[in-house]
């Protein structure tokens, strides 16, 4: 029989579990369904990130990603304290290590004012070593409100609550077709699986530009995949981090350069991530080349225009993910004392980056409305720290494009 639910979300990443609990917050008589095409919960970016609780600092004054990493932190931060999931705001070193940084890097702490990123404070070599007393700098940032924890914990105590509250999650379905129609939205997915809903909610991360067009949507802006690299510190050269040590940005791109950080579950250090193109959106592997999702890229005309603008950073990056010398090169300018020996092979994520049809990287968290359908089409970093906002986000646009009677916010 076929089912029906007030509203589908299709996505059980971080997002689209924060927007369901926001739903059953506010909406509490709801029938809701979570649908996901893996088998476990936060499978992809939200179970595969640097775990970081970002402070803010980096963003646009004014953007939705600068007041929303503000406004979710504090919730956040709550929900780590009530589940009782292990968190630490540990702070860590923005670091200028060569002259043509210090511009750059006032500019970011005059952004972190604008912002109003409690706790950042500029400071030179000496101070520096005393919070990481292995770096090496001219000048730093110190944040002391970031921190780190565990995205794919924290989503699945979120996955957890929702059961309780008798939301219902379907894992292993792989949503391929979307019909919106006048009154209602009907989804299909691969295995067969058919459902109806009132509205539906897309939070598919990589894959919600192709949902988007399933739905009939025109987005001109497409996912690329970037994946992200990361090495290991090996147990013996671990204390030469203490906790979160990361290098002034490139202004004109959405990555933070490659960084070190303490994990939160088991104290390793990564060193990461970096940014290559990949073949594949979804499997985790080098050389995993999927021909539907080259094709993707190729045919957009906003990834040739990115490509003419960011060959040599790119070439770059490849470069160092190949060659180990020069990677080792990269992050000695941090902490010299590293050797080869100290890196080990680590995990990656991929990134989902979305371009524009004239080549730019869309930097800002953006949604796409069609009929009864709300699309999460851009929700890239910092949006694990900030997922708890987005959510807020998502559901009062729906209130407002829908008309729904929501509940005031109770966090
Ligand atoms: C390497 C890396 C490091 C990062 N570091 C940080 C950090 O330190 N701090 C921070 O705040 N953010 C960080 N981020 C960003 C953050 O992880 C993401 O922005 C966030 O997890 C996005 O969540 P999401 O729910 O939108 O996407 P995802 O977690 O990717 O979830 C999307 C879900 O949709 C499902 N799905 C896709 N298509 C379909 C379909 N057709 N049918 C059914 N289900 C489907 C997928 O299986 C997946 O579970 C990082 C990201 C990466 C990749």
């Amino acid at each position: 029989m076929l089912q029906s639910y007030d509203v589908m979300i299709v996505g059980a990443g971080i997002v689209g579990l924060t927007v369901a609990r926001e739903l059953a917050q506010r909406w509490p008589d709801a029938r809701l369904l979570i649908l996901d095409q893996e088998q476990e919960l936060a499978f992809h970016q939200s179970g595969r990130n640097s775990g970081v609780i970002h402070s803010g600092i980096y963003y646009r004054p004014g953007s939705l990603k600068a007041r929303l990493t503000l406004e979710s932190r504090a919730v956040l931060l709550r929900f780590l304290e009530e589940e009782r999931l292990p968190y630490e705001l540990s702070g860590k070193l923005i670091v200028a290590v060569r002259p043509e940084e210090a511009a750059k890097l006032h500019q970011l702490y005059e952004n972190g004012r604008v912002n109003g990123v409690a706790g950042i404070r500029l400071m030179g070599p000496d101070e520096m070593r005393e919070i990481e007393p292995h770096v090496r700098g001219l000048e730093a940032i110190y944040v002391s409100s970031t921190g780190i924890t565990d995205y794919r914990q924290v989503a699945l105590r979120v996955g957890e609550r929702l059961i309780e509250r008798g939301v219902r999650i379907q894992l292993g379905e792989r949503v391929n077709r979307i019909q919106i129609q006048s009154d209602l939205v009907a989804v299909e997915t691969t295995t067969g699986f058919r459902a109806t809903g009132r509205y539906l909610i897309a939070a598919a991360g990589i894959q919600t530009d192709r949902l988007a067009r399933a739905a009939g949507l025109q987005p001109k802006s497409r996912m690329v995949p970037v994946r992200g690299n990361y090495w290991t510190l090996s147990p013996q050269s671990r204390h030469l981090v203490r906790s979160l040590i990361y290098p002034v940005p490139d202004p004109r791109l959405p990555f933070l350069g490659v960084h070190f950080t303490r994990r939160i579950s088991d104290q390793a250090v990564w060193l990461g991530p970096n940014a290559v193109l990949a073949a594949h959106r979804t499997r985790y592997r080098r050389r995993a080349v999927n021909l539907r999702d080259v094709a993707d890229i190729a045919g957009h005309p906003g990834f040739w225009r990115l490509a003419r603008r960011f060959w040599r950073y790119g070439a770059g990056e490849w470069y160092r993910d190949h060659w180990i010398a020069a990677y080792l090169r990269q992050v000695q300018e941090y902490i010299p004392e590293l050797t080869r020996r100290d890196l080990n092979p680590g995990p990656f994520g991929i990134r989902a980056q979305l371009v524009d049809a004239n080549g730019a990287m869309v930097d800002d968290f953006r949604m796409m409305r069609a009929g009864r359908a709300l699309f999460v089409l851009n929700a890239p970093s910092p949006a694990a720290t900030a997922s708890f906002a987005i959510a807020r986000h998502v559901v009062e646009r729906g209130a407002e494009e829908f008309g729904w009677t929501l509940r005031p916010p109770t966090d």
